[in-house]
């Protein structure tokens, strides 16, 4: 990998990727993808002195040029034509926009282009040297596929980004994806390259949208074995959950030995999550980006990129999630108390639902699950399958 150019004593340690713009990703007025999630999130943030104006970078907005490293030509004309849509959708459903989970909204592209742009600033700072990590929120948009849109999502930040790393600085890149939906337009978009390797931990595809991330898919030609999905049972909890992370994000780090970590944190495997059927806490939130900060010092010097994702109830989840996530890349020590009173009293008037007033979760925070014994032994054999083949090489030079 290129040597990174900056000048150490200058070097921050984190950088906070948002702007207002990004709030311009919005679908409609009820749809579940809901980015003032981010406005949320800040504002906690600032309420515990944990960000200051100084981290916040805003984003820029990625070219057409950038967006077709991975998206199609074609593709790019047809979401921006569509930006401009009045008339009738229909048209561009073929192309998964103008669909009930994706509709079409004005500036769709520049809307999109800019949550793209804000991982690539995060990606800039980052393998420039000018700070050790960076996290955009705002993206995340793991479904978008190289010529369609799909679940929300309409360019695909993470595969633009990765794209632009291997191509700008020769990066040897390692993708984690612990949305409870499959990671699936970032696994087919490097599915046959031996250089990315992508993860996801996700709720089981039978009854999940989008269905796919088997542990049979572990990617195809060159690109064979880079590929690695753990699929978990409905009402997996929190124990079970960070076993299945832990042992596979280690052991598949150890072995591939990326140049950088990009870590997808969608916050929609928690027990409030309207859309997903997984019952982790608040827990798995303070414990997810632990490890993923530790594995990027001891084998990335420190590389590591966030960014946001699914996470759809954004009043009593996505705020703590994402502020836990922050203040982890930051070594600022995770609170265990209240959230701040004046952000509880500024939000409850908007808030559907009350607010938990705690950083963790009240226990319990659900009634006791009768299978609990029987989902986690069978996250159990999945992880053990599902890391079989790794385990049986000695390294990855004997593969060679
Ligand atoms: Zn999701």
């Amino acid at each position: 990998m290129a040597k990174s150019t900056g000048i150490d004593c200058m070097k921050k340690n984190a950088v906070f990727i948002f702007s207002e713009n990004q709030l311009g990703y919005k679908f409609s007025d009820t749809h579940p993808f809901n980015q003032k999630r981010l406005t949320l999130t800040v504002d906690l943030l600032k309420e515990m002195n944990a960000l200051s104006t100084s981290e916040i970078v805003a984003p820029r907005i990625a070219t057409d040029e950038e967006l077709s490293l991975v998206h199609d030509p074609s593709y790019i004309d047809i979401v921006k034509k569509a930006s401009l849509e009045t008339g009738d959708t229909s048209k561009y459903e073929s192309y998964g926009i103008g669909t009930e989970d994706t509709p079409i909204f004005p500036h769709m592209h520049e809307a999109s282009a800019s949550l793209v742009g804000g991982t690539l600033t995060a990606v800039d700072y980052v393998m420039e040297g000018k700070s050790t990590h960076a996290i955009n929120l705002g993206g995340g948009l793991h479904h978008g596929f190289k010529g369609r849109a799909s679940g929300f999502c309409v360019y695909n930040d993470s595969s633009v980004a990765i794209k632009y790393m291997q191509e700008k600085f020769n990066a040897r890149v390692l993708y984690i994806d612990t949305d409870a939906h499959h990671g699936d337009g970032v696994q087919w978009s490097f599915y046959d390259d031996p250089n990315v390797c992508t993860i996801s931990i996700h709720e089981t595809g039978r009854y999940l949208f989008p269905g796919t991330g088997n542990i049979t898919e572990r990617g195809t030609a060159e690109g064979y074995g880079t590929s690695f999905n753990f699929p978990i049972d409905a009402f997996t909890e929190d124990e079970s959950f960070l076993d299945i992370y832990r042992t596979s994000f280690t052991e598949i780090v150890e072995w591939f030995k990326p140049d950088v970590i990009l870590s997808q944190n969608g916050a929609d495997a928690h027990y409030f999550d309207p859309l997903t059927h997984l019952y982790g806490t608040m827990n798995i939130y303070r414990e997810i980006p632990k490890l993923a900060h530790e594995l990027a010092h001891k084998y990335c010097d420190g590389r590591w990129i966030a960014v946001g994702g699914g996470g759809y109830d954004i009043w009593r989840v996505v705020p703590r999630a994402w502020s836990l996530l922050w203040m982890e890349m930051n070594d600022i020590q995770s609170p265990t108390g209240d959230l701040p009173k004046t952000w509880i009293e500024k939000w409850s008037p908007e808030s559907p639902v009350p607010f938990i007033p705690t950083w963790m979760d009240p226990h319990p925070l659900y009634e006791p699950i009768p299978r609990k014994i029987e989902i986690m032994e069978k996250n159990k054999q999945m992880l053990d399958k599902a890391l079989y083949q790794l385990r049986s090489q000695k390294s990855y030079k004997d593969i060679d």
